[in-house]
């Protein structure tokens, strides 16, 4: 599942293989993009903003800048091919934009909000997005202050609400909240340590930047990358409990009921 480092990820490998390149041509398979031709831009950078992607393209003869924009959500994916290979990742019908060059081809699969803006207003699609946990201005404390200014809500759901900090998804939040001893229905007004726990999350999805599977237990043998994501009725890692999973907010949480205790006058029923 696509989250800050994954979206990290594929911002490297988009870089590697069109940062500097003129594009020959492309392919835009979505309507509000269809009849967009960019041969002869050249792609200056493809950057990463929590889960937003940021490809930024200078135009062939004068000084105008835009940035193409795709959000991966839950299932979306680039990939880079050289000129002459298959391209295999996904079925063909899935495919929303393909960029060429003489020495690469982009392939978006299912991206989502694919747009194409001026540079100088990238604002407008990723301004909303709180401090980004793998972005050169990370910042700890305007992390907290956004979290704290809505001190009911629960901590489970202020995680995920990208406008609090930008690149924690489902996993994370999972597994942060389960190394932090913290219920996911904890209001975020009665967390002990908001600073402890961003800066936590921050350090899982760091470290699994340049890889593709994640882990948050430092094994990467599958069935073990994971303390309670993933694991319901599995036996917790530390105790021995089996793993719950429920719903909190429109997502699904998993946690240890024992190492994970509820907040008193937090859990409904
Ligand atoms: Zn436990």
């Amino acid at each position: 599942m696509p989250e800050g480092d994954t979206v990290w990820n594929t911002a490297r490998v988009l870089h590697r293989a069109l940062a500097g390149v003129r594009l020959t041509g492309s392919d835009f398979r979505v309507p509000q993009l269809a009849a967009t031709d960019l041969a002869g831009w050249t792609v200056r950078e493809s950057a990463s903003r929590g889960k937003h992607l940021l490809l930024r393209l200078a135009a062939p003869e004068t000084d105008e800048h835009r940035t193409l924009h795709s959000h991966l959500r839950m299932e979306g994916a680039w990939r880079a091919y050289a000129p002459d290979e298959r391209w295999s990742a996904r079925p063909a019908h899935l495919i929303r934009v393909v960029l060429r060059s003489a020495t690469a081809v982009a392939v978006g699969y299912h991206l989502h909000e694919l747009a194409l803006v001026p540079t100088a207003e990238e604002h407008t699609l990723v301004g909303h997005l709180g401090p980004d946990l793998l972005g050169p201005d990370w910042d700890v404390d305007e992390a907290v202050r956004r979290l704290a200014a809505h001190p009911d809500t629960t901590i489970g759901e202020a995680l995920l609400d990208q406008r609090n900090l930008a690149g924690v998804g489902n996993l994370y939040k999972c597994e942060v909240l389960f190394l932090r001893g913290i219920s996911p229905w904890t209001p975020v007004g009665a967390v002990p340590d908001l600073a402890g726990t961003v800066t936590l999350a921050q350090k899982l999805l760091a470290a699994n930047r340049g890889r593709w599977t994640q882990s948050t237990t430092g094994s990467l043998h599958r069935g073990r990358t994971s303390y309670v994501y993933g694991r319901r009725a599995q036996p917790c890692r530390r105790c021995g409990t089996a793993i719950r999973k429920e719903e909190l907010g429109e997502r699904v949480t998993y946690w240890c009921p024992v190492c994970q205790p509820d907040h008193p006058a937090t859990r409904p029923g």
